[in-house]
């Protein structure tokens, strides 16, 4: 955390991390009394918004998990490795090591967990409706409130999530049961993508096609595109997860949904002509976006806009999503989208933060069709 002034006033700050909070919204840290008087004049304008969106923070903290408790105890690492999981498998960009790891050079394919902490094998049931909550999603899967996959499955859950959202008045029996969604801006995801073939589970009976479309494709793995029929593994060597036998056909009740991802390098707005050139996606999720951050979002907006596909977006903080929604409203020309709190929001607690306002991944979701 740095001085809230440091280079909006003139002085430099005083050394050592910013020990003095904003006393009315505590979202805020200075270096010094100075300072603090000296950057009033520009944080006053926030500081009322900055006090509401601190009073969501035990909201926000709310999770069924029994693990939770431990999580806001300690950092990643340590909570990683009490679970026998620090840089292994689809766990090793989950810990602020990551910065010192090649950058998704490869992907994963294990939880592992034993089989009955994680979902590798068909449901036992099919969903009857939609879930809307992790407490929902744990029973539908008979997983135990001291698993820790949904800090890997909130990707998937907030995709299905944003569908839920947003295509909920289109059965998708009129697509022909056929999903393309557009996945923007994908990060550690990308070393995780056996995850995303929990959707399979969560829409059975629907092809689903997911382009992932980012800067931060390795250039090596640009074009790759994977099939999934299975999930991800567990660590037990006799699970039926991994053996060659499709094990589903023995319930032929169900009809299990397809799932294929490709990977592209790039920005969107420069590779989405090649993209679309076939099929137009039904709609596009821009995960932890941080759209009022990254002007690049700007030319990828007026794609998006000119598309009139149906847009997700999720952010860390409250904040960041008020100005983006702020933001995708102007170039829309409409009135900023309303903020939600997304059910599947990451259970962690992100480490570093420039302030000090509750700060999940995936935590807040709008969008700029969200019906
Ligand atoms: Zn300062
Ligand atoms: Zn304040
Ligand atoms: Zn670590
Ligand atoms: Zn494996
Ligand atoms: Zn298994």
């Amino acid at each position: 955390m740095e001085c809230a002034a440091k280079g909006i006033v003139s002085t430099p700050c005083e050394p050592g991390p910013p020990t003095r909070r904003c006393g009315m919204c505590g979202a805020v840290s200075y270096c010094s009394p100075s300072h603090q008087k000296l950057h009033w004049g520009y944080h006053k304008e926030e500081c009322g918004r900055f006090q509401e969106q601190m009073r969501k923070a035990p909201l926000l903290s709310d999770f069924p998990f029994t693990f939770s408790d431990q999580l806001s105890l300690q950092e990643n690492c340590a909570f990683l490795e009490s679970m026998g999981l620090h840089l292994r498998g689809m766990w090793k960009y989950e810990c602020s090591c990551r910065f010192k790891l090649p950058s998704f050079d490869q992907s994963s394919d294990s939880w592992c967990l034993p089989s009955l902490l994680c979902p590798c094998t068909d449901p036992e049931t099919d969903l009857k409706n939609s879930i809307k909550s992790w407490k929902e999603y744990y029973d539908w899967r008979c997983l135990p409130l001291h698993s820790p996959v949904s800090v890997l499955l909130h990707w998937p859950l907030t995709v299905y999530h944003s569908i839920q959202l947003c295509l909920s008045r289109t059965p998708l029996s009129e697509a022909g049961n056929k999903l393309n969604i557009h996945y923007l801006g994908p990060e550690r995801e990308i070393s995780q993508i056996l995850v995303f073939s929990e959707l399979r589970a969560l829409l059975p009976g629907v092809s689903i096609h997911i382009e992932f479309v980012g800067p931060a494709v390795p250039l090596s793995r640009d074009g790759e595109t994977r099939n999934f029929n299975k999930y991800a593994h567990c660590s037990e060597a006799d699970c039926s997860c991994k053996s060659s036998y499709d094990n589903s056909s023995q319930n032929s009740s169900s009809l299990k949904g397809t799932l294929t991802l490709k990977l592209r390098k790039g920005l969107y707005h420069e590779v989405y002509s090649d993209i679309t050139r076939d099929t137009k996606p039904n709609i596009i999720v821009a995960p932890n976006a941080g759209i009022a951050a990254y002007p690049t979002w700007l030319p990828t907006l007026e794609i998006i806009k000119r598309m009139g596909v149906p847009a997700v977006f999720t952010d860390y903080c409250e904040e960041a999503a008020y100005l983006a929604s702020h933001c995708i409203g102007s170039i829309l020309g409409r009135a900023p989208e309303p903020i939600q709190v997304n059910p599947f929001r990451q259970p962690v607690p992100v480490e570093e933060t420039a302030l000090n306002l509750p700060c999940y991944s995936n935590c807040f979701i709008f969008g700029s069709q969200t019906c």
